[in-house]
């Protein structure tokens, strides 16, 4: 049968959704398009309103797609998780229901929908053969993810990780670096570790810390380059930031959302840090390797924000000048701590606060692409640029996307780029050695 999986969300998601197509493919099923195929999986997210509402149109849609051809249908992800049988109550056409940790159970749930068995799972499996099942990687040419942990114990208080993905539980450091090993024999040159909060990977446990792991994963040969996805602030170690300008692999990049710069709103969010503690590890950051990139995640209206708390994030900021920053007002989660409280922001002002926030934040970005002008950095070739089919794109090692003209040949090659423009968004480069320069 041929599958379509929807997806929703994070790289996380972007990775289960990999790892279930792997599972559906070693069953004799195939890929296909909306259009041809026989079952549809939606993979969801919770942690923005926006996503819930965007997936409960989808399945309003995918409805018809069952009367017509009988489509199998499937939910899974963290709003199965947060829902678990009472989905059945509001999409009683879906034939199976798994949360994030059951992910594994895919090939199974179909094969019950086959026979008019409906499945749901939403128990918490250990760690886990969801994080076990290693993708084929078709996708993504060169670059490879690896999961390392699952779930959270912060509870930052608008968020419903904790309460969809579990508490924290780390892989084993011997099954990550044979997965990377085998990544790397594959041809991986690209790998991204990824979990929730993967400062803490480990915690607690007698095995490898984290800056361990990345030392392990950086002595691999043939991984060029090494990211990892996301860190809570409150949790990076002197050692992990030793770790940057000292691995040759650790990319000179990383995320590290701060939320809000006012100290008043971190403590609502139960965030566990103050801005000056934030901006303490940036400076240290930026000491151990200049040139590091920085991107965040931002809240905007936070329930009690006055002018005051939103200017003070204007100044984080200011301060830091990320190279990009993902803001959005905030929306109430279910079950969540920040959902009781009082003081919601009216949105005409929350709108009006993030609008500014963005537009400054994409003259800093350009800023930070311009400064790029007249250097000469390596660039991963991804493939064919999206807007002009002769040209190449590829990411810097700060994840920065790069145009330039070059041979088709390049595609998945490592390559030294001249950059000769910076825009809002990606850069434009030229090969060292291009005729007429
Ligand atoms: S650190 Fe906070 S925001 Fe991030 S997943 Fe955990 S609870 Fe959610």
């Amino acid at each position: 049968m041929r599958f379509v999986i929807e997806n929703f969300g994070c790289q996380m998601n972007d990775h289960d959704m990999e790892k279930m197509g792997s599972v559906l493919i070693d069953q004799g099923h195939l890929p296909g398009s909306m259009d041809d195929a026989d079952i549809v999986i939606v993979n969801t997210c919770c942690i923005r309103e926006k996503a819930e509402q965007k997936f409960y149109s989808l399945m309003g849609r995918l409805q018809h797609l069952r009367r017509k051809k009988g489509t199998i249908l499937g939910v899974t992800g963290c709003i199965a998780q947060q829902e678990k049988e009472s989905i059945f109550e509001r999409l009683p056409f879906i034939d199976f229901s798994l949360g994030p940790s059951n992910i594994h159970r895919i090939a199974e749930a179909v094969e019950n929908a086959t026979g008019q068995v409906r499945t749901s799972a939403f128990g918490d499996d250990g760690c886990s053969p969801s994080l076990l099942i290693r993708p084929h990687n078709t996708r993504r040419g060169v670059k490879g993810y690896v999961t390392i942990m699952k779930g959270c114990n912060n509870f930052c208080s608008y968020c419903v990780v904790p309460y969809v993905r579990g508490r924290e539980e780390s892989r084993k450091s011997g099954d990550v670096l044979a997965e990377v090993r085998e990544m790397a024999e594959r041809g991986i040159v690209d790998v991204t570790l990824l979990g929730q909060n993967v400062n803490s990977y480990n915690n607690g446990n007698k095995d490898l810390s984290f800056p361990e792991l990345l030392s392990g994963i950086d002595a691999i040969p043939g991984i060029s380059r090494l990211r990892f996805v996301t860190s809570h602030p409150k949790d990076i170690s002197p050692e992990l930031i030793a770790c940057f300008g000292t691995l040759r692999t650790l990319c000179e990049s990383i995320h590290l959302p701060f939320q809000s710069g006012s100290d008043r709103i971190l403590a609502l969010m139960n965030r566990g840090y103050t801005s000056s503690e934030y901006l303490g590890k940036v400076e240290a950051l930026k000491d151990r390797c200049p040139g590091i990139a920085l991107t965040a995640d931002c809240i905007v209206g936070f329930p009690g924000e006055e002018d005051g708390d939103f200017e003070a994030t204007m100044r984080l900021m200011e301060t830091v000048r990320f190279d990009g920053v993902f803001s959005f007002i905030y929306s109430a989660r279910k079950s969540t701590a920040a959902a009781a409280l009082t003081g919601r922001v009216p949105p005409a002002v929350a709108h009006e606060r993030l609008s500014r926030f963005q537009k400054r934040q994409r003259a800093i970005t350009l800023d930070s692409n311009r400064a790029m002008e007249g250097t000469r950095v390596e660039v991963l070739v991804e493939g064919q640029s999206k807007n002009s089919p002769d040209e190449l794109s590829g990411r810097t090692r700060t994840g920065k996307i790069v145009n330039f003209r070059g041979d088709p040949g390049l595609v998945y090659k490592l390559v030294e780029v001249d950059i000769i423009k910076g825009y809002a968004n990606s850069l434009r480069g030229e090969l060292p050695d291009t005729p007429g320069r």
